[in-house]
């Protein structure tokens, strides 16, 4: 998405660690009508699918996966995070390491949520080593719903995780892949 690319030129900034700050539009301060252009563009890549639900985790996945639910017209259910390894009872839980607070969290969706009968897309914000998404299609497949595909806002494509999911046939649609990113710039995968 041309549009995606050209806002992380103008206000994505590099960190240490291979993480991209993009607080002015997306991970602290929300640019709203952005934000719907990007559902609208999942909205595009899923046409026809017939997808039933939008899944994500909380907190920086549930704008996009909200303005994808807008658009495609089906809810949007949210993985919350719990530290505590009690989870009681009706819920599906996966296991997720964070790539930005090095901690390993469960991420659990109450069963009534989400069901065999569901065509699920899965929306994130970003995509790194793949973890939050290996939980969330955990997730998916433990409901036994049918995953429809996957598309994060921003692949950081140098960490490989969104390229080991399509080895396995899990179609990933990102908005916009960034191959290489330092001091000097960030640079995008040629389509
Ligand atoms: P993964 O599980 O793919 O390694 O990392 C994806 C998760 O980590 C996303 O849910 C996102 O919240 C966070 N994340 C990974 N890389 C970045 C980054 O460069 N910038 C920001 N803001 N979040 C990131």
């Amino acid at each position: 998405m041309k549009a995606l690319e050209n806002k992380i030129l103008s206000d994505g900034v590099v960190l240490e660690g291979n993480v991209l700050k993009v607080g002015s539009f997306l991970n602290q301060q929300l640019d709203v009508d952005f934000i719907m252009e990007m559902g609208e563009e999942i909205s595009r890549i899923y046409n026809n699918d017939g997808a039933t639900k939008i899944l994500t985790v909380e907190s920086s996945g549930i704008p996009i996966a909200f303005a994808a639910g807008v658009k495609i017209g089906c809810p949007v259910v949210f993985a919350k995070k719990n530290k505590s390894a009690n989870v009681s009872g009706d819920v599906f839980c996966s296991s997720v390491y964070s790539f930005t607070h090095k901690t390993t969290n469960n991420i659990i969706v109450a069963k009534e949520f989400l069901s065999s009968d569901d065509r699920v897309i899965i929306v994130d914000d970003f995509l790194a080593n793949g973890k939050a998404l290996i939980g969330l299609i955990d997730i998916v497949k433990q409901a036994g719903a049918t995953l429809i595909g996957c598309t994060c806002a921003i692949e950081k494509g140098f960490q490989h995780g969104g390229d080991e999911l399509r080895k396995q046939g899990i179609r990933v649609e990102s908005l916009a892949i960034v191959e290489e990113m330092n001091s000097s710039g960030i640079y995008f995968r040629c389509n």
